[in-house]
């Protein structure tokens, strides 16, 4: 079976139409031209049997005249040689004799009268009929003598009276006794007498002429009788007797035809009596004569076109069928071809038939006429059979069983022969009977790609996709697993953390940082591999490094070799443009099942180990449960805060906001600095909290507000009074002396209240609404102004927020330092800015690290900045120091600006 290309069966379709249209064409003439042939054929026959029919007829008429006048020739020589013997010695007989004589004739002969004519008078010896009466006798009597001597003569018809009709003179010349005299013997003929009789009415009898033909007699060239005149005989020359005559004059007999003179054309044959002057003719309307021609002719001509008709019909009824089945077989062509699946028709030996594009992707050849005949094996080979290292039999009992009538669905692999590349399919084997023959049904559907996706997917699900080493879920699914297989036996991983990575991020920017990334995680597996360990990153800049699986090559080196190895490798300095960067590893180690009973608390505690290095000399730690707060840990903590608090521990950094303007300064924000003996600067994120879950952030804002007041106070004695905003938590907020407690504190500290601002965070209005709202009433009425902080990070609208007496807004500085970055920020920022402008608050910016963004929010029409583009947050000289430097930059600037104008 050769499957044709869909262009090619169109072609063969359009081809196979259009002969189907010209055979049709061709039957149909062909058709035409028998019918016309026949047609003809049967003219001419009909034509030739007429004429033979005619001549016939022409020829028997002409005989019976002959015969007639034969017989009455005879009769008349008969008696002529009873009225003159041969002897000569013959006597005129008298009349009587003569009349016996004469009516014995005539009693055995057909004519009408015989007549005797002596000595220029004429007798009548005998009449049939009785009927000649005197004047009959007297136009006898004038009866021309015959013109030619001879025996016998014809003249032109008489009448005699109207019952007899006319009659044929016959006469004859004898020779009388006496010498000279001469003797007249006639006999009148009846012209009936030539013709044969009419056949009476009732029979059925064929008579010679039918209806429809006539005959016509002529005698010297005159119509002697026409059947078809009413009263013929009367000398009359017929139209068409003066054409017989001159055909006779020509030829004995033969056929002719009028060509006009009548209505309708008359047709017949004629023929010349050899001895008698005398024409007989029979014809006929050549209409009539070709009648059953004709009508032969309408029926064959209504067969050819009903045969015409149904002709057109199959021919278009077949066109139609065809095209049906082309455009059927197009849509299941185009099926097979654009089909995703491959499609292969097999014999039952597993050769290829037929195939689909699809299929022929599959087999990794170009043309179909490469696998067209092969056996598929070839292009999916039979996979190996591990039991016996032979080709596997599964396939061809696969065959076998799909011939018998299973349908089967089944998962197949191979490598591609030609790419040598590893393609998964699902195949679907039926049988199905083409010709009478079994085939095979094969759809292939290829799942390579499915599966390399899901390997992919796989991959990246396990996978870090920057280092390509398995990542934190992949690892830990590794450690339970490993535990899984062997509770209980002992293993220790190794965190490695990158210190001071963040220097490195934000000096050379994070694609530079991740660079470092890669290449140390590179340096570390290569170090690692070599012995059996495995590294995997546990997420920023974490890895952990995993001891070879139990039952593997024995681990040859222990942990602290590890981490000397990678603490090593880490040391070769990365060049990053012009710089070479050092990376420090801190490491921390923990061991299962000593430190913790799973992977996650293992993982935990090696990463505990690796923070306590980080404050450390030296590289690696060990864990060890001291690590972990110890119970009691936040209550140390808070004990320590509060004799912090009495102990002098606590500081305050001032933090300058400006306005962006003018860059004069608006105020400054107090932030709480904590330096603890022991542990250094501790940062507000890890105290505050610890303040706020007890009452011990009452003092802690008490002092604040204190120690705020007081600098102010000394501010304000110098001469350079300045505003301060302290940071209020939401506990403050709820407590009822809160705001006595201040008013007293300001007057006590002499500070006008207005220099005094309080910072709530927008999350503080949340708790107990109505309280603070009527708390920050009381505040504001005492006169301080009051800043909603961090907005934007709650979930309050600012209509919301506009019910409370706020003074000034600060946009979180999340939204400020992604200003420039994030369209979504920079709406949050702008239209917090403009609605401020509308409820006639302040708008504060924090976090203004740059001076494009110091550009921009004053684009936006922001009143004041603040951040580390203007200062950090400075503590004691620090900042007088800085006071002072930008009061005289400000001056220096003012001046400038000043001899400009000037
Ligand atoms: P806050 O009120 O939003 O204070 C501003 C924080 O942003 C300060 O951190 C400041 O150092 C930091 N900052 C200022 N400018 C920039 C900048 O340009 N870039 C960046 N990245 N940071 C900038 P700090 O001092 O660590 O304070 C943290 C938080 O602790 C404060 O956030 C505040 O909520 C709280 N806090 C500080 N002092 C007090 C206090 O006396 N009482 C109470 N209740 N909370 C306080
Ligand atoms: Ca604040
Ligand atoms: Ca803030």
């Amino acid at each position: 079976m050769q499957l044709l290309s869909a262009s090619e069966s169109y072609l063969l379709g359009r081809r196979f139409r259009r002969l189907l249209r010209w055979a049709g064409l061709a039957v149909g003439l062909g058709l035409i031209g028998l019918g016309l042939w026949s047609i003809t054929q049967d003219y001419h026959s009909s034509r030739r049997l007429a004429h033979d029919n005619s001549q016939q007829l022409t020829d028997n008429l002409r005989q019976l005249s002959e015969m007639t006048l034969e017989q009455t020739a005879l009769s008349l020589s008969s008696l002529g040689s009873e009225l003159v013997p041969a002897s000569g010695a013959h006597t005129e007989p008298d009349a009587r004799a003569l009349q016996t004589l004469l009516e014995g004739a005539i009693r055995f002969d057909s004519v009408s009268q015989l007549l005797f004519v002596r000595r220029g008078e004429q007798l009548v010896a005998a009449d049939r009929h009785q009927s000649l009466s005197p004047e009959a006798l007297q136009r006898l009597r004038q009866l021309p003598p015959p013109e030619v001597a001879g025996p016998l003569q014809l003249l032109s018809p008489i009448r005699l009276n109207d019952q007899q009709g006319e009659l044929l003179p016959m006469l004859m010349r004898l020779s009388g006794p006496e010498s000279g005299q001469e003797w007249l013997l006639g006999a009148l003929i009846p012209l009936a007498a030539l013709h044969p009789p009419a056949p009476p009415q009732d029979s059925d009898a064929q008579a010679p002429l039918s209806r429809l033909e006539q005959a016509v007699y002529l005698l010297d060239g005159q119509v002697l009788m026409h059947t078809g005149e009413p009263t013929p005989g009367t000398g009359r020359l017929a139209p068409e007797s003066e054409l017989l005559a001159r055909l006779a004059s020509e030829q004995p007999g033969g056929e002719f035809k009028t060509s006009s003179g009548y209505e309708t054309e008359l047709w017949g044959t004629f023929r010349r009596s050899g001895r008698y002057p005398l024409l007989v003719a029979s014809l006929q309307a050549e209409a009539q004569m070709l009648a059953p021609w004709r009508q032969r002719s309408a029926t064959k001509g209504v067969m050819l076109a009903l045969a015409l008709l149904a002709l057109g019909l199959g021919t278009r009824t077949l066109q139609h069928m065809l095209q049906v089945l082309a455009t059927s077989e197009s849509v299941y062509r185009r099926l097979f071809e654009d089909v995703a699946d491959g499609v292969l028709v097999l014999d039952p030996t597993g050769r290829v038939l037929a195939l689909n594009p699809a299929a022929l992707r599959l087999t990794g050849r170009n043309q179909g006429e490469e696998v067209v005949g092969h056996a598929l094996s070839e292009f999916f080979p039979h996979p190996i059979d591990p039991a016996t290292g032979q080709l596997s039999a599964l396939p061809r009992q696969r065959m076998q069983r799909a011939l018998a009538g299973e349908q089967l669905r089944f998962e197949y692999s191979f490598d591609a022969p030609l790419t040598q590349q590893r393609v998964d399919c699902e195949m679907r084997l039926s049988s199905f009977t083409l010709d009478g023959a079994p085939q095979l049904l094969c759809l292939v559907r290829d799942l390579s790609e499915e599966r390399r996706f899901n390997r992919q997917q796989d991959y990246l699900a396990n996978h870090d996709p920057l280092t390509g080493l398995p990542n934190r879920h992949s690892l830990l699914r590794q450690l339970d697993e490993r535990i899984e297989r062997q509770p209980g036996h002992r293993f220790e991983l190794v965190f490695v953390n990158l210190a001071r990575f963040k220097e490195i991020n934000e000096a050379f920017g994070h694609r530079a940082a991740d660079m470092v990334l890669e290449i140390t995680a590179r340096r570390l597996e290569r170090q690692l591999l070599t012995h059996g360990w495995s590294l995997a990153r546990a997420g920023g800049t974490d890895f952990v490094a995993v001891p070879p699986p139990p039952g593997g090559p024995a681990p040859g080196l222990s942990t602290k070799d590890v981490c000397e190895l990678m603490v090593q490798a880490s040391r070769e300095p990365i060049t990053l443009g012009d710089t070479a960067v050092e990376l420090h590893l801190k490491l921390g180690s923990a061991e299962y099942p000593a430190d913790a009973p799973d992977a996650g608390q293992l993982l935990r505690c090696a990463d505990v180990a690796a923070a306590r290095a980080r404050t450390v000399v030296g590289s690696q730690v060990r864990y060890s449960r001291s690590f972990e707060h110890a119970p009691g840990h936040d209550l140390k903590m808070r004990s320590e805060l509060s004799a912090a608090l009495r102990g002098g521990q606590l500081q305050l950094a001032w933090q300058p906001k400006l306005w962006l303007e003018s860059r004069e300064l608006e105020g400054v924000e107090a932030l709480l600095r904590w330096h603890h003996p022991r542990l250094g600067w501790i940062p507000p994120s890890e105290f505050i909290p610890l303040a706020e879950s007890t009452e011990l952030i009452y003092p802690l804002t008490r002092w604040v507000i204190s120690a705020a007041l007081d600098q102010m106070a000394r501010w304000q004695t110098l001469g350079q009074p300045l505003k301060v905003a302290v940071n209020i938590s939401a506990n403050n907020l709820q407590d009822p002396d809160f705001t006595d407690h201040i008013k007293g504190l300001l007057a006590q500290k002499n500070v006008p209240a207005q220099w005094l601002e309080l910072e709530v965070t927008e999350s503080a209005l949340a708790v107990n609404p109505d309280l603070v709202l009527r708390r920050l009433q009381e505040l504001r009425a005492a006169g301080m102004p009051l800043a909603l902080d961090d907005f934007g990070t709650g979930f309050s609208s600012l209509s919301y927020v506009s019910q409370f007496p706020f003074t000034s807004i600060k946009i979180d500085r999340s939204f400020v330092s992604a200003l420039l970055r994030s369209p979504r920020d920079r709406h949050v920022a702008e239209s917090t800015i403009a609605l401020g402008r509308k409820l006639g608050l302040r708008t504060v910016a924090e976090g203004v690290e740059d001076d494009s963004t110091a550009a921009a929010l004053m684009a936006l029409d922001c009143d004041v900045g603040q951040g580390y583009l203007f200062a950090k947050p400075l503590m004691g000289q620090a900042f007088e120091h800085w006071r002072h430097t930008h009061q005289s930059k400000l001056l220096a600037a003012r001046r400038q600006a000043a001899g400009q104008h000037r």
